[in-house]
Order: C-alpha cells, then structure tokens, then sequence
C-alpha cells in the first residue's frame, strides 16, 4: 500500500471552479477594470468584520508587507520582527529604510518573545496557522496572517486588531489567487487610502513615489472563488490535523481556549528530525523542515535557532485522502518511535 506513490507535502486546492471564474474574466476582456479585485477586496473586508473599503489588493504578501511599513511611514525608525520568520519581513524593513530590531522566540515554541524590547512598529505573524496573542503596547502593530487567514484571538480575526494585516495568497496558503497575490487590510480607511495611492502610479498630479503592485482581474476572480471556499478547507485541515493528534503525534501548538487556529501545518518535534524526514520519504511520504536554521533572520538568537533543530511538518491540506491521512499518522508514530 502506498508503495508506489509518493503524498507530497503540500498541494493547492484549485478546480474547475477557480478555471471557470478565470475564463469568464478572459472571455469578458474586462481585464483592468478592477470589478472584481474591488469585490475581492469587499468580500475579504466581510469575511473579516471589517467596513467596506478597508482592504487593498496587491501584487503579493510581501508587497503588503513593504506597503504597511510605508503608510506608516517607518524610514529610520526601529522595527522588531521575529528572527524565526519568513524573510520577507526583513526585506520590508530594509527596503523602507528602517532599523530592525530582532525578537527571540520562547522556548521550544515557534511563538517569540517581544517583552522587555523598544521598537517604534512591530510584525507580528502568526507561523503555522497559530493564533497568539499581541502583545500591549502603543506603537502600531502589523499581523502577518499569511499563513493564518481565519484563525481568531477571542472570536476577534486576525488582521483586524492591529494597525494593519498582511494577507498572501501563494500557492500554498490557505487560499490562493492563482500562485501569487496579496492583500493589505485595516481598521484604519486612512492607511488603506493610502496604499490604494500609493500603487495607483499612474495618472497623478504630484512627484511623489509610487509603484505598480496592483494584482489582475483573473487573480481576483481565482481569489474569490476560494474564499468562498475557506471554511471548508479549515474544516477539512482540522479533522486531518485531528487525525494526526488523534494517532498519539505531539503536534506543535499554542493551546489557549482564547485563541482559535487555522491547520496550516502539522508539525511534531524531533531532534532526530533528519532522520524522520529521510525514514518518511522511504514510505513515500513527504515530510520537510518547514524552517532551516540558515534561514533565520538573526543568527543570535538561541531559541530560535534550537526550535530549527527539531521540526518536521507532515503533509496537510484539504485534499489529503483521509486513507493517506491515516497512513501517514501510523507510519510517522513507527518512525519516531525507533
Ligand atoms: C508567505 C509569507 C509571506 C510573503 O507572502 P508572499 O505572498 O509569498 O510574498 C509573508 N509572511 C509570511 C509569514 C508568509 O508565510
């Protein structure tokens, strides 16, 4: 069984439906509009409990990224982000001219620390589809819920208790746009006005800078589609997480009957991680390191870089077989018992 085959780690969810709402944005030839990249924009403002028009498209999460750092207007200020991140944060900061200041994360935890620091804004993403708490403070905060979109902090989204939520729809996250895509979302219509100027480089009548980072009619048609459809993805996550947890795995988690995730990752810990990555693929299973330690932002900070050491994420996503899910649950038990 299974033999002859390999589960890949990760697998986008993309259909018939997704082709047909490109195929109609092709066939209208209504291809900048923006008809529906403003509905895109208006059903995630919905889904999230925010107003109308407190939502921008762009081109990628990382656009959003660079874009919330500009609005907020960080050049030669200090920003704290996380060492253990993607690094398109780091990239955010550095191309807005700021100070970065890098946090730790708590022990053997993917969650960091950001007590005891001074920063002018603060990222704050939430890995693995793990909802976490903000930290108080007064200076503004941007949610990266890139990798969780749906997940809650006391039935409040994530996204909208910050200043600003950054939003991606890559391949692999919880929605997609058709690969890449992008959102900029926020409490704040003032900040979102403001990046809705700052990408609209075209036809204005100052010198200020601008760039084009606006996404296409077809990505937002694919993006719609799949939004109606990410509380059945969450779903179907959760009962294969569930699965997994259920066989006796120990899965990374930030259990708190305030906060609410969303499945983007099974992750279990072992320091022979390795070796269980090698044993899985034997069986046909694609596990990862789902962050080297080479990829860390800052190279000093110890915990992070430990939890680097230890992590092994299993297959998960919507259109796992629950056969598959089973086996991979039986085998990975098998693997990290010997
Ligand atoms: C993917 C990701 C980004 C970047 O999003 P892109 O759309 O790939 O540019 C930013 N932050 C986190 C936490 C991510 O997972």
């Amino acid at each position: 069984m299974n033999n002859f085959k390999t589960i890949p780690h990760n697998k986008p969810t993309m259909g018939i439906d997704e082709a047909s709402a490109a195929q109609s944005v092709i066939i209208s030839n209504d291809l900048v509009k923006g008809y529906h990249t403003q509905a895109f924009e208006d059903d995630i403002c919905e889904y999230l409990g925010l107003p109308q028009g407190h939502a921008v498209c762009v081109t990628s999460g990382s656009a959003a990224l660079f874009i919330a750092l500009k609005t907020l207007k960080l050049k030669n200020k200090t920003v704290a982000i996380p060492s253990y991140a993607c690094s398109s944060l780091k990239h955010a900061c550095t191309l807005n001219q700021a100070d970065i200041i890098y946090l730790d994360n708590k022990k053997n935890s993917v969650i960091f620390d950001s007590e005891q620091k001074k920063f002018d804004a603060l990222i704050h993403p939430y890995l693995y589809g793990l909802s976490s708490k903000l930290p108080s403070c007064n200076q503004p905060i941007i949610e990266d819920l890139a990798q969780a979109l749906g997940a809650s902090t006391n039935n409040k989204m994530l996204g909208t208790m910050g200043e600003l939520g950054v939003l991606s729809f890559y391949a692999t996250k919880m929605i997609s746009s058709g690969g890449q895509g992008g959102m900029l979302v926020s409490k704040s219509k003032n900040l979102i006005e403001q990046a809705k100027d700052y990408i609209k480089f075209d036809q204005q009548h100052d010198n200020n800078a601008r760039f084009n980072f606006h996404i296409t009619e077809v990505q937002a048609a694919i993006g719609r589609v799949q939004l109606k459809k990410l509380p059945e993805f969450i779903k179907q996550r959760q009962i294969r997480w569930q699965i997994y947890k259920d066989a006796g795995l120990t899965l990374l988690d930030n259990t708190s009957s305030e906060l609410s995730h969303v499945r983007y990752r099974a992750i279990v810990l072992s320091s022979r991680y390795q070796k269980v990555i090698h044993d899985l693929k034997t069986k046909g299973i694609t596990a990862i390191n789902p962050f080297e330690s080479n990829e860390l932002l800052d190279k000093h900070c110890i915990n992070a870089n430990s939890i680097t050491q230890k992590t092994v994420s299993l297959p998960l996503y919507p259109s796992l077989s629950i056969e598959d899910t089973h086996f991979i649950a039986m085998q990975t038990k098998k693997v990290l018992e010997v």
